[in-house]
């Protein structure tokens, strides 16, 4: 297809060349034409007529030329995409082959002293990197602990912070929690630690994304589209006057899993100039909706796995030969962010089997949380190298290849705020008034109540 493809691009370019010949030609003709009026002679006036009509038909045969060639250009780049949403990114040579037992333990961090004695700490003083999850003897060593779960927790500390009656009402279920008082605050000032440290630390660009993203770019960049989307994806219908078949009330738009699909959208079609050297770098909190089809148990007891939530997203655009640094300097700052709430953390680079369509490479960050008496995902940061740019006509203009070449994107997350507040509540526990242990670096970012008026 490429070489078909490779002809039609320099035709449609030829074409559109001497169609402006052609116009220019014509509306050389009609000027000399009436400028000449009455002076020329009828032989001239038949040569001069001829000639348009002669330049004109051949704009007329143009046109048609030009407009076929665009039709199998579109159609050409039509069946592309349609093979392209089939396959999967490549993978980077060094991930490990196999499924989640696979993944490597490449870092770990925070503070181990909130793993308690016992065999979990042992396992975890003892290790030696990189190991894979499987060798490490991390997991099923301790136990879930009541007494830590957060939503015990929160419950104890009252006045509903974590409400789940509300939203059952409200909204149908408890996998979508309404959060209060102090929980609430704590979201926010995770939100704003995360913001802070992308734009004022690391250079991000802030941007306010819509929750709201069409099914074409959901497809372009990697998610799953519906058929395959194993019941992942809120899809969006219109209710109509008419009440037509559910079929028929469907519209292309969907809420955004996560702000990387809006984020990808936002860059889509564009040649971006001078990118080597000069990454794109965006952030931004939005909602995530997850439909999580399928998902019980512990997993999605209290905040663990819930259907919408809030999450800072790190997106970048870089060229190609920085993707793989950009991987691990995005890795450092998801490290940093959790690593500075004092969670006892690991990273796990991951096996094959757990990439997605479209990484090429992916990291993800796991914290201790002792209720659950697991190791729950909390940000996880992957390159899809130039997948998404591809599907996204993503490029730049490069001197190292001396022409135009596909952008590589990168996406991470900052926090995910739901899963945080579940390690930060279980390892750090509620004081005896009720009251949520704060970690320091919260601080600045804690919403203060208004001071009361002087009497
Ligand atoms: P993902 O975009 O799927 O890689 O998820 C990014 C992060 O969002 C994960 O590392 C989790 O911390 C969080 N997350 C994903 N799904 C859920 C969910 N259903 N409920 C709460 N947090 C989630």
């Amino acid at each position: 297809m490429r070489p078909r493809l490779e002809a039609l691009l320099p035709r449609r370019q030829s074409l559109a060349k001497e169609q402006a010949d052609v116009g220019h030609e014509i509306r050389r003709l009609v000027s000399s034409s009436s400028t000449k009026g009455d002076g020329s002679t009828k032989s001239d006036k038949e040569r001069d007529g001829e000639q348009l009509r002669r330049a004109q038909a051949r704009a007329r045969a143009l046109k048609d030329d030009a407009t076929s060639v665009a039709a199998e250009i579109e159609a050409l780049n039509a069946t592309s995409l349609r093979l392209r949403l089939k396959l999967p990114n490549t993978t980077h040579d060094d991930v490990p082959r196999g499924g989640e037992s696979e993944a490597r333990i490449v870092a770990v961090g925070g503070q181990p002293s909130l793993l308690a004695d016992g065999p979990l700490r042992k396992a975890f003083d003892a290790l030696r990197l990189p190991v894979t999850l499987s060798q490490a003897g991390l997991d099923g060593v301790a136990s879930a602990d009541p007494a830590r779960d957060h939503v015990a927790l929160l419950d104890e500390a009252g006045s509903q912070l974590l409400d789940t009656h509300a939203s059952q009402l409200a909204s149908g279920g408890s996998n979508w929690p309404y959060m209060r008082a102090s929980l609430a605050k704590l979201e926010h000032a995770l939100v704003q630690y995360a913001l802070t440290a992308a734009v004022s630390q690391h250079g991000f660009s802030p941007c306010v994304v819509p929750d709201v993203v069409k099914r074409d770019i959901l497809a372009r960049t990697g998610f799953a589209p519906r058929d395959g989307g194993g019941g992942q994806v809120y899809w969006l219908t219109v209710d109509g006057d008419e009440r037509p078949s559910a079929e028929e009330k469907d519209t292309d738009l969907c809420l955004a899993a996560t702000a990387e699909i809006p984020l990808a959208g936002l860059c889509a079609g564009q040649l971006l100039e001078n990118l080597e050297g000069h990454p794109r770098k965006l952030v931004a909190a939005s909602h995530a909706f997850r439909a999580e089809a399928g998902a019980r148990g512990a997993d999605s007891r209290g905040l663990y796995r819930v259907h919408q939530f809030t999450k800072v997203e790190l997106f970048v655009v870089c060229a190609g030969a920085e993707s793989h640094a950009m991987l691990d300097a995005l890795r450092g700052i998801q490290e940093h962010l959790v690593g500075q709430l004092g969670l006892p953390y690991r990273v796990l680079d991951m096996p094959t089997e757990e990439l997605g369509a479209s990484a090429h490479r992916k990291y993800d960050v796991e914290v201790w949380m002792p209720g659950r008496g697991r190791w729950g995902e909390v940000s996880s940061a992957s390159n899809c190298t130039d997948y998404q740019a591809r599907r996204l006509y993503l490029r730049h203009r490069s001197a190292a290849s001396d022409g135009e070449a596909y952008a590589h994107t990168l996406n991470a997350t900052a926090v995910a705020v739901p899963r945080l507040l579940v390690a930060l509540v279980e390892n750090s526990g509620v004081a005896s008034d009720g009251r949520l242990r704060l970690p320091d670096v919260l601080r600045p970012f804690w919403l203060a109540p208004a001071p009361t008026a002087p009497a």
